[in-house]
């Protein structure tokens, strides 16, 4: 995985605008692991992913994340702050986890795989309309067995099915980042989830904006190209646009 260039996180932009957030990340993804293919990239496991998107985050904007979240008890808006260190739980660059993985709960045996991007969309998707996230796991058994016999995943009684949830959150631990948080206002303690795809997609966005209002201020006072602009460096463009408003 390397850093993308101005050029590249702007073409990964333009045309993640009619995309899924979904589709936006992997995209993003593709671009910046040329070393995997764009398959095994969408079977990543979410943690896998996500520790990858953190990643790219400290690369393109810093290492602190700045955030807010409304207080459910007074409604208040509380700012919170973390370092990606803080929440990071798996080292980087990470090495795609094993296909499979067993579980014994009580006689039923499973043969499993973590849920990825493709488990995701397949479950949203889901022509019923009303997925729960039961079917998300039941998606990701291989196959079950039943006092050895072989059983439908399908037809799997709830609590070996919360047994199968658990293992996955121990084996995944970066899919789910929470935040915990005080309140101010009211001293409410609770935790956020913090979802790194749509908040980097968001600073993406803006973030293009800027460079793109940057590069016709540059391109119309010195007559530059795009790309010329695009391959300075960030503070370079800066030093320029301070130049023109002198
Ligand atoms: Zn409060």
């Amino acid at each position: 995985m390397r850093p993308l260039k101005a050029m590249e996180l702007l073409a990964v932009w333009e045309h993640g605008l009619n995309q899924t957030l979904l589709e936006r990340v992997l995209a993003l993804l593709t671009a910046a692991c040329p070393e995997i293919d764009s398959e095994a990239i969408n079977g990543l496991s979410i943690g896998e992913r996500d520790a990858r998107l953190l990643q790219l985050r400290e690369w393109m904007f810093g290492s602190r994340i700045v955030n807010t979240a409304r207080c459910p008890r007074c409604t208040e808006r509380v700012e919170w702050e973390n370092r990606i260190a803080d929440i990071r739980i798996q080292p980087s660059p990470i090495t795609p986890s094993p296909a499979e993985f067993s579980l014994n709960v009580e006689d039923y045996g499973l043969r499993f795989r973590l849920p990825t991007s493709m488990d995701i969309t397949a479950v949203m998707n889901a022509p019923r309309g009303d997925s729960t996230p039961q079917d998300l796991l039941k998606c990701c058994i291989v196959s079950a067995r039943y006092a050895d016999e072989a059983c439908d995943p399908g037809s799997l009684p709830e609590d070996v099915l919360a047994a199968l949830g658990c293992r996955i959150e121990e084996l995944d631990p970066q899919a789910e980042i929470r935040i915990e948080l005080t309140c101010p206002q009211c001293a409410h303690r609770w935790n956020v989830l913090f979802d790194i795809a749509g908040f980097l997609w968001a600073e993406i966005n803006h973030w293009a904006e800027r460079t793109l209002r940057t590069v016709h201020k540059l391109a119309s006072a010195y007559g530059w190209s795009e790309r010329d602009i695009l391959n300075l460096s960030p503070v370079r463009r800066q030093l320029y646009l301070g130049l023109i408003n002198q």
